[in-house]
């Protein structure tokens, strides 16, 4: 088998994997152009607009923001890195596979990491959270770090509780929040929220490819980080603040990610930041209704038990034992054209992932949920018929506007 779309297929296969995302194409061709040199002065307006973008759709005016040719593990090593010195602690809440990666890696990095216990399908528990940080009566938790979506729980936690935890607490900890893949799908807003930094990478719902991790730093945390005496050399943010593009990247910077990153923001504020997020909740709830609606035969269900805590971008769905989650993936990709996620970490073969992130709309989501219903067809999984169906409804009664969904 070659890789990449060989052989050709007609019309277009759906991308419904929860990162990387369907690149639109006003994206890939912004990125389709010759490098600069590394003199031209219009180097400065790319990143000019990629910092502002970011800036907006993070929703800070305090914070700097830092760009790394880095995917989103890049992007948390960097977090870890400057705030913590090993040995430091560090809070971190568990919500599923990508909380507990981020435990390996600061782990891996000699930081000391503390996790809340972990209920499965659940969302950040902050009484947890305000437990664990009233237990270190000696302040030695330096900082709470967050996931705001699993995205392989397809699970989303309630910040602003978890903001308030910390508060309640009346602990000194920096609040650092993974936005990976809610950034551009769910209303965030640093500032408000009062998060010190905030991470997140390009492949999801900033709708390019992987390559371009970054972290907004408020002036609490980079007071914290120009303290750490070990904050390492590609990761430190200090390093960064620089107005020459060479030392701003610590050396030759992804330009052509950054020319699609510039084309994607044109695109997300050209839809309005408050369409974006409608348009994305409206295509969860179309995905979990037809869900819901498989369900019904006992065979498949929603891994997230708490109905506000299921994500925007991702619906994670539980198979029951037996049933051959791979074989339905290859089924709908190579026949029905669609490709989604399997499930991860301890869920692995035991679930799936169908992602309804970035640069789509209700035509994607239908093809996709029935071409999966035709690949259950095919590999004899029982489930509730009339899912599409479901999902028509809650798409049809929602467009009373000329909102294009
Ligand atoms: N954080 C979250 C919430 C993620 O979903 C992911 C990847 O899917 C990561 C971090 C790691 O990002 P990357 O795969 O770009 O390293």
């Amino acid at each position: 088998m070659k890789s990449g779309n060989t052989p050709r297929i007609p019309g277009e296969r759906f991308l419904h994997s929860p990162g990387p995302t369907h690149i639109p194409g006003e994206v890939l061709d912004a990125m389709h152009r010759q490098p600069m040199d590394h003199g031209d002065p219009r180097i400065e307006l790319l990143i000019a607009a990629c910092e502002n973008g970011l800036k907006r759709v993070v929703g800070t005016e305090k914070a700097d923001v830092y760009l790394y040719a880095a995917n989103g593990h890049g992007a948390w090593e960097a977090a870890t890195e400057n705030l913590l010195a090993p040995g430091d602690a560090m809070l971190i809440p568990s919500t599923g596979f990508f909380s507990e990666q981020w435990v390996v890696l600061a782990e891996a990095i000699k930081r000391r990491a503390i996790r809340t216990p972990y209920r499965e399908g659940y969302p950040i528990d902050p009484n947890e959270v305000e437990q664990a940080l009233r237990a270190d009566e000696k302040h030695e938790i330096a900082a709470v770090f967050a996931v705001h979506t699993d995205t392989a729980s397809g699970t989303t936690s309630d910040l602003a509780a978890i903001r308030a935890a910390i508060d309640a607490a009346r602990h000194p900890a920096l609040l650092v929040v993974d936005v990976v893949s809610s950034l551009g799908a769910a209303p965030f807003a640093m500032d408000a929220l009062g998060a010190n930094v905030v991470i997140g990478a390009s492949q999801k719902g900033l709708m390019c490819p992987p390559g371009v991790g970054f972290v907004a730093v408020d002036a609490r945390a980079d007071a914290v980080a120009m303290k750490n005496p070990a904050r390492g050399y590609y990761w430190d943010w200090q390093r960064r603040k620089s107005d020459r593009h060479y030392v701003k990247f610590c050396g030759s910077l992804p330009q052509n990610l950054l020319f699609g990153l510039e084309a994607a923001f044109e695109l997300l504020f050209a839809e309005g930041l408050e369409a974006v997020y409608a348009r994305h909740a409206l295509l969860a709830r179309a995905v979990q209704a037809a869900v819901e609606c498989w369900a019904t035969e006992g065979a498949l269900s929603l891994h997230c038990r708490v109905p506000a805590a299921r994500s925007v971008s991702v619906t994670t769905i539980d198979a029951r034992q037996g049933i051959d989650v791979e074989a339905l993936r290859n089924v709908t990709r190579e026949r029905f054209q669609v490709s989604f996620a399997g499930a991860l970490g301890a869920q692995r073969g035991r679930g799936f992932r169908i992602a309804h992130l970035g640069d789509v709309n209700s035509a994607m989501m239908l093809g996709c949920l029935a071409a999966v219903e035709a690949a259950m067809i095919v590999c004899g999984i029982p489930y509730g018929r009339g899912g599409v169906e479901k999902a028509i409804e809650v798409l049809a009664a929602s467009v009373s506007t000329a909102t294009p969904i």
